[in-house]
C-alpha cells in the first residue's frame, strides 16, 4: 500500500458567534491561513506507475481552493458553523467522490499548531 499526498493553502475569514459564549474571541470576525493536506491510498497502476495523477488531483484542489480562498466561510453552503472540524469534513465530502482512494484530509489552522484530521467512514 502506498500513500501519496498533496497540499494546498487558502486564506479565509469566519466567526463562531452563536456557537460560543458571548465575549469568546472566536465570536468576533477574524481570519486564518489554512493549510490542507489530502492523502490518497492505493497501489500504483501498472500502466502509469502511480497511485493517482497529481495533475488530476491538482485540478480538483484548485477548484476547491477557488471556493474557499479569500472567502467568508460562514456564507458557504454547509459551512454555516465553520469550525476546524466542519471545514475538514466539508473538504472530505467535496473530494470523496472525485478522488478514488481518498484516505485522510488534514487541515492546519494558521501557525498556532492546531489542526484536524478526518478519515470519513473508513474503519
Ligand atoms: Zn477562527
Amino acid at each position: 500500500m502506498i500513500e501519496v499526498f498533496k497540499e494546498f493553502t487558502f486564506e479565509a475569514a469566519h466567526h463562531l458567534a452563536g456557537n460560543v459564549p458571548p465575549g469568546h474571541p472566536y465570536s468576533r470576525l477574524h481570519g486564518h491561513s489554512f493549510k490542507v493536506e489530502i492523502f490518497l491510498r492505493g497501489e500504483p497502476d501498472p500502466k502509469h506507475g502511480w497511485v493517482a495523477d497529481f495533475a488530476e488531483i491538482d485540478r480538483h484542489l484548485q477548484r476547491l481552493r477557488g471556493e474557499l480562498d479569500h472567502n467568508y466561510l460562514n456564507d458557504i453552503e454547509g459551512l454555516q458553523v465553520p469550525t476546524l472540524e466542519n471545514i475538514t469534513r466539508w473538504i472530505w465530502n467535496r473530494l470523496h467522490d472525485e478522488l478514488p482512494g481518498l484516505h485522510r484530509v488534514l487541515v492546519r489552522r494558521g501557525s498556532c499548531g492546531e489542526g484536524c484530521i478526518y478519515t470519513g467512514m473508513a474503519a
